[in-house]
C-alpha cells in the first residue's frame, strides 16, 4: 500500500466521525484540504511516445507474426502497431523504461501497485512480457519499500485524535514526501481542520 492511499483510509476514518460530529454541534465544522496535484503530469505526452515508436521500428517476431494473422484485433496505423487497441512499444530498454517510470513515479500517478498500474499502462501500450516487467518494477521502486517499512511501523502507533470543540481549535498539517519530483516539487501538503 502507497503512502496516498494510507491518506485515503485515515479521512475516511475521519469523515465517518464528522457525520456524528456535525449532528450534534451545527456549527462545528471540518475543513480537508488535500493539495494532491503540485505540477502538472509527467506522463510523458502520448503524441511523443508515438513518434518515438515510430522510428523504433524494430519488432518482436511474436508481433510480427501476429500483424500477418490480420485477425481483425491486431492492425498497423501509420507506422505504429496495435494489439487490441494498444499501441505495441519496441523493445528499446530506454522506452519501455520510461513508459514504466511515467505510469509509477510521478506524484499524481502516486506509486500504483502492480495490478493498478498494469491498468493504467494498458489503457494504450502493450509489449511481450509487459507484466513481468511491471512486476519488476514496482519491486524494484525504492520509494515504494520504503514507505511499506514506514506504514508497517506506524500502523502501531495511530491512535484517535480528540473531538475539538470548535473550528480551527486543532488544525494539523502533515506534509508528505519527499516523493519523486514532479515539476521540481516533491511533497504534498495535507492540511486538517
Ligand atoms: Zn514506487
Amino acid at each position: 500500500m502507497d503512502i496516498l492511499s494510507r491518506k485515503d483510509q485515515v479521512n475516511t476514518k475521519e469523515d465517518n466521525k464528522d457525520v456524528q460530529l456535525l449532528k450534534d454541534k451545527m456549527w462545528t465544522r471540518k475543513t480537508t484540504a488535500r493539495i494532491t496535484m503540485l505540477g502538472r503530469k509527467v506522463i510523458p505526452e502520448e503524441g511523443d511516445i508515438l513518434k518515438r515508436i515510430r522510428k523504433n521500428n524494430m519488432r518482436e517476431k511474436k508481433v510480427t507474426q501476429t500483424l500477418e494473422k490480420n485477425d481483425g484485433l491486431t492492425w498497423e496505423e501509420d507506422g505504429v502497431a496495435y494489439m487490441e487497441g494498444r499501441a505495441y512499444v519496441p523493445n528499446n530498454k530506454e522506452l519501455r523504461e520510461e513508459i514504466l517510470r511515467g505510469h509509477h513515479d510521478p506524484v499524481d500517478v502516486g506509486h500504483p501497485g502492480q495490478l493498478r498500474m498494469m491498468e493504467l499502462l494498458k489503457r494504450n501500450y502493450w509489449w511481450p512480457g509487459l507484466k513481468e516487467d511491471v512486476k519488476k518494477y514496482v519491486q524494484g521502486c525504492f520509494k515504494c519499500q520504503q514507505n511499506k517499512v514506514q506504514y508497517q511501523k506506524k500502523a502501531e502507533e495511530l491512535h484517535p485524535l480528540e473531538i475539538p470543540q470548535g473550528p480551527w481549535q486543532e488544525i494539523s498539517i502533515n506534509i508528505i514526501g519527499p516523493l519523486p519530483k514532479s515539476n521540481r516539487m516533491d511533497v504534498i501538503v495535507v492540511i486538517v481542520d
